[in-house]
C-alpha cells in the first residue's frame, strides 16, 4: 500500500501601485515560491533615498536567502536582516543626500508545514484561516506602543498625527532586531505582507471581505489596490499574497495535488 501524507506547497502573487496621491513609489518586494521566501519594504527618507533603501533591503534579502541551494532556516532570516541592515546604514554614511534613509520590513518565510513572520517598523504580516482575517505582526509604532500601553484607543491611534512615527527601520541605526512569529501552516490558509498604504485606507475587516473572494491571487492582489486607491490612495500601495495549498505526496515522494 502506498503510504498518503497531507503536505502544503504554496502559491504568490503581488501587486505594487503608486496610489493617487505620490509621484514615486517607495515600496519594494520580491519572493521566491521555490525557496519560501517572501518580503515587502516601505523606506523613507527625502528625495529618492527611500526607494533606495527600499530595494537595498529586498536585495539584499533576496540574495542571502533565495539566493542558497535550500530553503532557509528563520535563524538565517535574522542574520539576513542584520546585513540589509547594514547595507542601507553604511551606504547612508558614505553619502551623506542618503542620512537618515530607512525602510520597514515583512519578511515570510514558509517551509512544510511551517511559517514565520519577521518583522521592523509597520508594514504587516495577516492571515486569513478559515474566513478569520489575524495580523500576526505587531507595528513597531509610536501609536501602537501607546495603545498598549493603554494611554490611546485604536480609534485614537487611527487619527493621530503621530501615527506616521515608526520606533524601528532597517537602516537607520547600526543594528536592528526583527520580531519573529512561527506558525503552523494549515492548508487554505492565505497570508498577506503588505505596507501601510494598503492599511491605513482599508480596515481589517474590508481587506477580510476582499480576500474572502473566490478568485486568483493575482485578482485579489488587483482588488486591494485598486479599493485603497478608491479609499483615497495616499501613499503607494503594496501587497503580497501567499496561499497554502494541499498536496498528497505518496510514498515515492512525488507530489500530487489534492483531487
Ligand atoms: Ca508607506
Amino acid at each position: 500500500m502506498i503510504s498518503e501524507k497531507a503536505a502544503v506547497r504554496y502559491s504568490a502573487a503581488a501587486a505594487s501601485d503608486l496610489g493617487r496621491k505620490r509621484s514615486s513609489n517607495e515600496d519594494a518586494l520580491g519572493y521566491s515560491v521555490e525557496k519560501g521566501v517572501f518580503v515587502v519594504c516601505d523606506g523613507m527618507g527625502g528625495a529618492a533615498a527611500g526607494e533606495i533603501a527600499s530595494a537595498l533591503a529586498v536585495d539584499e534579502l533576496m540574495r542571502l536567502l533565495a539566493g542558497s541551494r535550500r530553503a532557509p532556516a528563520p535563524q538565517e532570516a535574522e542574520r539576513a536582516v542584520g546585513a540589509a541592515n547594514q547595507a542601507i546604514f553604511s551606504r547612508a554614511q558614505r553619502n551623506h543626500k542618503l542620512s537618515g534613509m530607512g525602510t520597514t520590513m515583512v519578511l515570510l518565510l514558509t517551509c512544510e508545514q511551517r511559517a514565520w513572520f519577521l518583522n521592523v517598523g509597520d508594514s504587516r504580516g495577516y492571515r486569513l484561516r478559515q474566513e478569520r482575517l489575524e495580523q500576526i505582526t505587531v507595528d513597531h509604532s509610536h501609536v501602537e506602543e501607546q495603545v498598549r500601553a493603554g494611554r490611546m484607543s485604536q480609534a485614537e491611534a487611527e487619527r493621530s498625527p503621530l501615527r506616521n512615527v515608526i520606533t524601528r527601520a532597517l537602516g537607520t541605526q547600526s543594528q536592528v532586531t526583527p520580531d519573529v512569529f512561527e506558525l503552523e501552516t494549515e492548508p487554505g490558509d492565505l497570508f498577506l505582507l503588505s505596507s501601510d498604504g494598503l492599511t491605513r485606507e482599508l480596515s481589517d475587516p474590508l481587506i477580510e471581505s476582499i480576500l474572502r473572494l473566490d478568485l486568483p491571487l493575482d485578482h485579489l492582489c488587483a482588488r486591494l489596490v485598486s479599493a485603497a486607491n478608491k479609499a483615497g490612495g495616499q501613499d503607494n500601495i503594496t501587497c503580497l499574497l501567499v496561499r497554502a495549498v494541499q498536496t498528497v505526496s505518496s510514498g515515492n515522494g512525488v507530489p500530487r495535488r489534492a483531487r
